[in-house]
């Protein structure tokens, strides 16, 4: 039996625009072919991020910079099958009698290759800086909202590291375990008590998703290269582990 076998619906919790692509583009791809319906939440517009060099530039730093990436998300998200997609902080990801609200990107420094942490400059506003039980409320209203079969999100770690990962993964814990709903992590190898999804007859819908997102990065034949010059193969490969939420 697998995971994600017989699953009505499946809520993604990610931290920026690419992120769902990225890591688990292939994990959707496979859950819409499995009959599954995909819902997606995105907790930051991704405003802080580097832009690829081109005719994007511009944007980089700007308000503008947030709207791209919405139009970006829409996109892939269009590629990969996902049903409806919401934001963290805009009803229904908002906990009942608090007004709309959006949560910042926090910036992130990479502290060595592959492994980021905190900026020095996140904002009043930023994900990171918020308190969990906000963010935790806000996910546990869309969850009651959808009542999914299962809330996949990053690991601990936040799957390297960036602060906005670290939180949307305890977010999505802590709403997973105050609604009773099955939460499970995303793994980037094989592991302990984890189910491990090879999915290359994915690698064309991700590609085409990680496409629209090109404000982020490029595709390379089967690599990307991110707007900070980092350059890795296209991921169509994931595992996924159950955390207890009861
Ligand atoms: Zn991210």
């Amino acid at each position: 039996m697998s995971l994600l076998d017989d699953q009505r619906s499946v809520l993604f919790v990610h931290a920026h625009p690419d992120d769902e692509t990225i890591s688990t583009g292939a994990l959707i791809a496979e859950c819409v072919a499995r009959g599954s319906r995909v819902f997606l939440l995105t907790c930051s517009r991704g405003e802080r991020g580097e832009v690829v060099a081109g005719p994007l530039t511009a944007l980089a730093g700007t308000i503008e910079l947030a709207r791209e990436r919405e139009l970006e998300l829409e996109r892939a998200t269009g590629i990969l099958g996902v049903h409806s997609k919401f934001w963290l902080g805009e009803p229904p990801a908002r906990a009942a009698g608090l007004s709309p609200r959006r949560y910042r990107d926090s910036g992130m420094v990479w502290i060595r290759p592959g492994l980021a942490g905190p900026a020095d400059d996140a904002a009043a506003d930023a994900l990171s800086v918020a308190p969990l039980a906000e963010v935790a409320g806000d996910i546990a209203a869309l969850i009651v909202r959808l009542r999914p079969a299962l809330v996949v999100s990053y690991d601990d770690g936040g799957g390297y590291g960036h602060p906005d990962h670290v939180r949307a993964h305890e977010a999505a814990l802590a709403a997973s375990r105050s609604t009773g709903t099955p939460f499970a992590e995303v793994l980037e190898t094989p592991a302990d008590g984890a189910e491990w999804f090879d999915l290359p007859h994915r690698l064309a819908v991700v590609t085409d998703a990680l496409r629209a997102h090109a404000s982020q990065l490029t595709v390379h034949g089967t690599d990307i290269v991110h707007s900070g010059g980092q350059r890795e193969a296209i991921v169509t490969a994931a595992g996924l582990r159950l955390v207890p939420t009861h």
